[in-house]
């Protein structure tokens, strides 16, 4: 009987820290243009994606992240029309996004092609709905490079990035922000990943001070996600109105009511205004972000 094979997630290897996923099967690995990708089946998890080094998707717990990082700012903004998705090339946000029946366009800027490609046939959970949705582009490029030039304007950005790592660097620079402020429509909101605090508190600290630098309000709110591993994850928020981060539980159901109030297995109205309460050593960090 072979040895069984173990892949750690090197993310937090200057802290001496590691977590090992035993595999079942390797499903695909290669080493794209971009960065290494390696997914494979995971007794606990199901399928796990990894892109050098680090988990960026599991079918156990995608929908913590995909429900947080599409549903709070879509509903928080209340009108969106036209979405744009950084990243995402497994297109578990698409999918999520595009449960929004009032929403006209979704386009998404993925610098891998080999990410979209092998997600349609490794995650036909996510890509199939996608592109069958007339509403959705698919755009292989950098999203620094698209954001810089695109002539069209968004009411909701999402990046959903890899770690400030390998190409996923550029998109937590002040130049990509304000990038994003230009293509942004006037009331628009953006929404980062922006790592785990506990264990990357700067990588937060640093675009939060950008956000408060560009936008009207710069701030995050947290989720717990069992696979990226370290206590709450944070997500980035830079509005063009204060306004947006403020609605209590009950506007935010009527807007969920009238985007069609489908299925959710995390979020709710109400953890949709619990997760801007932050835990103080959280709260202390985006407080202590300077302008930058
Ligand atoms: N949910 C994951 C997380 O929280 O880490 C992210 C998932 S998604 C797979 C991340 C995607 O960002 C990858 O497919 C990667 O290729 C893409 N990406 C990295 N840098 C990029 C860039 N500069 N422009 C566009 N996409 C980029």
């Amino acid at each position: 009987m072979s040895e069984k094979r173990w892949i750690p997630e090197t993310l937090f290897d200057a802290l001496g820290f590691r977590m090992t996923f035993a595999v079942e099967k390797v499903l695909y690995e290669t080493q794209t243009e971009h960065q290494h990708l390696v997914l494979f089946e995971q007794k606990h998890f199901g399928k796990m994606l990894m892109l050098d080094g680090a988990t960026q998707v599991t079918t156990r717990d995608e929908f913590i992240y995909h429900e947080m990082m599409t549903h709070v700012p879509i509903l928080a903004h209340g009108a969106a029309k036209n979405v744009l998705i950084i990243g995402g090339g497994d297109c578990g946000i698409a999918e999520e996004v595009l449960k929004h029946k009032t929403l006209k366009s979704v386009v998404q800027v993925e610098i891998d092609e080999s990410v979209v490609e092998f997600s349609k046939e490794h995650f036909p959970e996510f890509t199939k709905p996608v592109f069958r949705d007339k509403r959705f582009e698919s755009v292989i490029d950098d999203g620094m490079k698209y954001v810089a030039e695109t002539d069209r304007r968004f009411d909701v950005i999402i990046v959903d990035s890899t770690d400030p790592v390998g190409p996923g660097a550029v998109l937590f620079t002040k130049a990509f922000y304000s990038a994003c402020k230009r293509c942004m429509s006037p009331g628009g909101v953006m929404v980062t990943q922006n790592g785990v605090p506990f264990f990357q508190p700067d990588e937060l600290i640093s675009s939060v001070g950008m956000f408060k630098s560009l936008f009207a309000d710069g701030a995050c709110y947290v989720a717990a996600i069992p696979t990226y591993v370290g206590g709450h994850m944070a997500m980035g928020w830079a509005s063009k109105d204060k306004k947006l981060r403020q609605h209590p539980a009950r506007t935010l159901e009527a807007r969920y009511k009238k985007a069609g109030r489908f299925k959710t297995k995390y979020w709710t109205p109400e953890v949709h205004v619990a997760a801007f309460a932050l835990p103080r050593f959280i709260a202390e960090h985006v407080k202590s972000a300077k302008k930058r």
